[in-house]
C-alpha cells in the first residue's frame, strides 16, 4: 500500500511538473514575442443595434509563435497576469490599439477602440499616467478610448476600483464592464462606479433564442443599466435570431460573429469603409 501510495504522488507531482514547464515554455516565449514585437491585434466590431453604424473595435490579442504556434489569449493572458508580463503587454496593447484608432479617425472613420485591462494591471501605480501619456502620444482624444474590465475583477477590487474610475471619467475616458452577469455583482457598486457601458456576456445571448428566462434576464440587465444611464452591449452576437431578441429587449449595441469575427487591422477598415457606403 506505502508503494501505490508511492507511485500516486509520484504521478501527481509529473502531471503538475508538465503543467508548470509547459507554463514555464509559454513565459519565455511570450517574454521574446513582446521584446520582438511579435504580438498583433484583431479588431472586431461594436455595431449600434438601431441604425447599424459601427461605434467601436474591440482590440483582442493574438500571438503566432513560431515554435508554439497560435496561442490562445484565454491561454497566454493568465500567465502573463501570473508572471507581471501583462503590464508589459498591456502597455503595448493600448499602445497599438490607441495608434490604430488614430490612424482610423484620419482616414475618416471616427470610432471609438476598445481595450481589455487586467485588473492587476490597472491597480498598478502609475496606471492612470501610462494611459495619458498613451494618448497623448497617439493624440488620440480620450473619449474615443473604452477601457473593458470584467465584472469580477472590478467586484473583488471594488472599492478600490471605485475611485480609479472616477479619476477616468473626469479624464474623459469610457469604461465598460465586460462579462456582465457571471459574476456576483453588487448593486450599490454598480452605482458607485462610474461606467459609461455594460456588456452582457455572451451566454445570456447564446440562450435568449432558445429559452424563455434568457429574455427576461436580459431585459432586466438592459433595465438596469438604462436606469443608471448606461449603453448596454451584446457580446457573441452570431444569428439575426439572437439580434431581433436583443433589440425587443432594447439593447443599444451589438458585437459577435453575426457582424465580423476579429480581423486585423486592414480588413477591420475594409468593414469601416463597406459599413460606411451601405
Ligand atoms: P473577451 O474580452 O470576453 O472577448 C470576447 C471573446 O469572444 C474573444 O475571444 C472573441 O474572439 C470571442 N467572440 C467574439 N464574437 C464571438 C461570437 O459571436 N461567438 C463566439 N463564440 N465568440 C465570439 P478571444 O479573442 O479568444 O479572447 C478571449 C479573452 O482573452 C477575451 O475575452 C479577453 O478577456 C482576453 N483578452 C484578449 N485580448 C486581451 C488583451 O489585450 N488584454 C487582456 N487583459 N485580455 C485580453
Ligand atoms: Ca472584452
Ligand atoms: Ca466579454
Ligand atoms: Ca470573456
Amino acid at each position: 500500500a506505502k508503494s501505490a501510495g508511492g507511485n500516486r504522488y509520484q504521478f501527481f507531482s509529473e502531471g503538475l511538473n508538465q503543467k508548470a514547464q509547459e507554463r514555464a515554455a509559454i513565459e519565455a516565449a511570450l517574454r521574446e514575442a513582446l521584446k520582438n514585437d511579435r504580438l498583433t491585434l484583431h479588431y472586431q466590431p461594436q455595431l449600434d443595434l438601431r441604425d447599424g453604424k459601427v461605434v467601436g473595435m474591440e482590440a483582442l490579442a493574438r500571438w503566432q509563435d513560431e515554435t508554439l504556434g497560435a496561442v490562445a489569449p484565454n491561454r497566454f493572458i493568465p500567465i502573463a497576469e501570473q508572471t507581471g508580463l501583462i503590464h508589459e503587454l498591456g502597455a503595448w496593447v493600448l499602445r497599438k490599439a490607441c495608434a490604430q484608432c488614430k490612424q482610423w479617425h484620419q482616414d475618416g472613420y471616427l470610432v471609438s477602440v476598445s481595450v481589455n485591462v487586467s485588473i492587476k494591471q490597472m491597480m498598478q501605480e502609475g496606471f492612470s499616467e501610462m494611459v495619458v501619456g498613451t494618448l497623448l502620444e497617439a493624440g488620440l482624444e480620450p473619449r474615443y478610448l473604452d477601457l473593458e474590465l470584467t465584472e469580477s475583477m472590478l467586484m473583488e477590487k471594488a472599492a478600490e476600483s471605485v475611485a480609479l474610475l472616477r479619476m477616468f471619467k473626469s479624464l474623459g475616458v469610457q469604461i465598460s464592464i465586460d462579462d456582465f452577469g457571471t459574476g456576483y455583482s453588487s448593486l450599490s457598486y454598480l452605482k458607485n462606479f462610474s461606467v459609461d457601458r455594460i456588456k452582457i456576456d455572451q451566454s445570456f445571448v447564446r440562450d435568449v433564442t432558445v429559452r424563455d428566462d434568457a429574455v427576461g434576464i436580459i431585459k432586466a440587465i438592459v433595465a438596469i443599466g438604462h436606469s443608471m444611464g448606461l449603453k448596454v452591449i451584446a457580446e457573441g452576437v452570431e444569428s439575426q435570431g439572437e439580434e431581433e431578441k436583443l433589440l425587443s429587449c432594447r439593447c443599444d449595441q451589438v458585437q459577435g460573429y453575426l457582424h465580423a469575427r476579429p480581423m486585423p487591422a486592414a480588413e477591420a477598415e475594409a468593414f469601416l469603409e463597406r459599413a460606411q457606403t451601405s
